[in-house]
Parts: C-alpha cells; structure tokens; sequence
C-alpha cells in the first residue's frame, strides 16, 4: 500500500456518474431532486438530511442505498452530490480489487466530494477493512514495511461523504452496513410516477408521447425507470415506422404485442422462469442454481432483474427449500394448478 501514488485512478472511477452510460441514459438522468419523481418519503427525509449539512457546513454523513436494479440509485447519488454542490467520484465494488486501489481513490478526493460505490457488496473483505477507518476517522492507516521493522503510519484524508449502491444489502457484512449513517431503500415506482418519467424523458429525447401512450408503457414496466426508458426508445422505433411517430395507445399496445411483453410487463425470460417452475419442478421448490441451469441463464440475472417484479407480483415466493410459484402465476399463464384445492386449504389453514 506503499506506492498509492501509483496508482491508475483512472481506471477505478470516473469523474460523473453517467459517464459508463451512453449519452442517452445520460441525457435522462434528473440532476436535481425536484426533477427526481417518486420516492417521495425518501427524498423528503433526504432533504432534510441535506439542509441540515448545509446549514453545519458539513459534508452530508455517509448514505447506502439499496434496491434492486434500474431504481435511480446512480441517479441519486448524482442528485445528492448535485444539491451539495460538490464532485462525484464513481466507482464500483469489483473495480476496487486490492486495498491500494482504495487508499489510491480516497487520497485522490476534495473536501466534500461524493465518492460513490456500486455493487458495494461485491468489495472484498480486505478492501473493507481499509474503508472502516475512512469512514469513522477520515484516515488511512498504512503499514510501510514487513516484518518486525514494519511501521503503520496514519494519513489524514478530506472529510468525504462516501455513497454505497447495493441490490443485495443482505450479502454486506454487518461491520460495513453500520458504518452507515443513513440507509435508504427504494421502492419500486407506481404507474403514474413511471408515466410521469415517461413523459419527462419523451420531452427530452423530442418524440411525442401521448398520455394514454405513455401510461400503457408504465404498466408494463416492472415498476423500474431504467425499464420505463428502454420502452419508451423501443417504442419510438415503432411509432416511427409502423405510424406517424407519435407514440399513442394503439401503437405502444402494438409494440409491445410484438416485443412479446403482457399487460403486466412480462417478458419472455419470465414465463420461461415460471413456466420451468411448473413444467419442470410440479410449481417448485427449486433451489435457485438449478432452476437458473434448467433454462441457461445466469442466476443473478434471474435473482435480480426476474424475481423481484414477479415477488411483487405475488407469482413466486422464495421458501428455504427454494422456489415456487403461486396459484395466480398458474392463473396468469392459463395453466391449470393441479395443487390450487391443497393452496386455498393451506392458504385459510396459515390465516
Ligand atoms: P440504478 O443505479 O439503481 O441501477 P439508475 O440510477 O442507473 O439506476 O437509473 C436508471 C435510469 O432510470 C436512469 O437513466 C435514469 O434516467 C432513470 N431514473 C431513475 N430514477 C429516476 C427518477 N426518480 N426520476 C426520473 N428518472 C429516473
């Protein structure tokens, strides 16, 4: 940890948060937090989290947030660091591989800045230790040196805010999570805050959105702005070709008749995943890794961008002994539940 000065910064963080996004996700990123829409219990403690800051003059106290995928995480933390008026520095939990890499991010910050980690459940526990002491005491304690003349040696750092993203605040380590003086979960958006952030970024891109248009596409959209957004440009594409490039309710109906999206926003991968469940397993339990085998996906994709909408949905529950679908998933697919007598008994049994 001797040779921090070494250290390829560049590599490890950029100096925005969007600037690993393309220039449209960019381009749709709410900058401050009246432009953020939803999350409202959450933006309204946060704002008084920020005057308080501002009114000390103070750096805002470290911030984890956590959610599944798409929320606004990112977009947030730019937002926090926006309204504090200071730089953000981002990077990632697996970019940070050796304890250097931090000492090297941490000695590169301003007073005040936002040093923003994503999947910070993914930092390994010896980049963790190196962190405790940033975060409590704003020092860095490195050890010059080997054996019996090793010295550590203390260096002070800028008072920083750092702000943690996670989709699995369960995988961080409990000395980790407490070192956090403010935790806050995002929910997933309702269709009006999804429509109204359809109709926010169908303004900037210049395509024509009508609100009927614009509401059909949120419903279909997991509850997730980053999903909302990904509609809203595949749907352009139709409405421009297939009509008059304005996005109302027949045409965003039609596109997603032909992107094999339902009523309720699912998708391929989805059905696949119940339907497995059903077909497969007699509607589970499955454990996670065999189901994820059963249909050639990766088990994160399935854990992340499936399972939380379809919990949400009440169409699958997660059991210790695994997966398993609900009788509304049988009734959502058209597939008769041979099990359904035995869930209403169990179902009036639990009550
Ligand atoms: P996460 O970091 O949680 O995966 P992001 O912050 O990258 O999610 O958000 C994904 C996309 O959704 C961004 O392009 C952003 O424009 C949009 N978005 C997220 N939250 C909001 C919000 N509250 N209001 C408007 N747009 C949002």
């Amino acid at each position: 940890m001797n040779n921090i000065g070494f250290q390829d910064t560049e590599r490890l963080m950029s100096t925005s948060a969007i600037s690993e996004d393309n220039d449209n996700e960019n381009s749709l990123r709410p900058k401050s937090l009246d432009d953020y829409i939803g999350q409202e219990k959450l933006k309204d403690n946060l704002n008084i989290y920020l005057q308080a800051a501002k009114m000390r003059g103070e750096p805002l106290d470290h911030i984890l947030l956590y959610g599944p995928p798409g929320l606004g995480k990112t977009t947030l933390a730019g937002v926090i660091a926006n309204e504090m008026g200071v730089n953000i520095r981002v990077t990632s939990g697996p970019a940070i591989e050796k304890p250097g890499d931090l000492a090297a991010l941490l000695t590169n910050l301003e007073e005040g800045d936002v040093l923003f980690i994503d999947e910070i459940h993914r930092m390994s526990r010896q980049v963790e230790e190196v962190l405790y002491p940033a975060l409590e005491d704003f020092a860095l304690d490195i050890i010059i040196g080997k054996g019996p003349s090793a010295q550590s040696i203390r260096i002070n750092l800028p008072k920083f805010t750092l702000i943690g993203a996670t989709t699995r605040a369960g995988q961080m380590s409990s000395p980790l999570r407490d070192r956090f003086g403010v935790i806050l979960k995002l929910e997933m958006y309702s269709d009006d805050e999804l429509s109204k952030i359809i109709t926010r970024s169908a303004g900037i891109l210049n395509i024509e959105c009508e609100h009927d248009g614009a509401l059909a596409l949120a419903k279909c959209s997991r509850g997730t702005p980053r999903v909302a957004n990904r509609l809203l440009r595949r749907v352009r594409d139709f409405a421009q070709v297939k009509g008059n490039g304005i996005i109302d309710l027949d045409i965003a109906k039609e596109s997603l008749k032909r992107m094999d999206i339902d009523e309720l926003g699912l998708d391929n991968l989805d059905r696949t995943l119940m339907k497995a469940i059903i077909n497969m397993y007699s509607g589970g339990p499955v454990g996670l890794e065999t189901l994820a085998a059963a249909i050639g996906e990766e088990s994160v994709t399935l854990e992340d961008v499936c399972e939380p909408y379809l919990m949400q949905l009440g169409f699958l529950s997660r059991t210790p002994r695994g997966r398993i679908v609900t009788n509304l998933a049988y009734q959502h697919l058209n597939i008769k539940n041979p099990n359904a007598q035995n869930d209403v008994i169990q179902q009036s049994f639990d009550d």
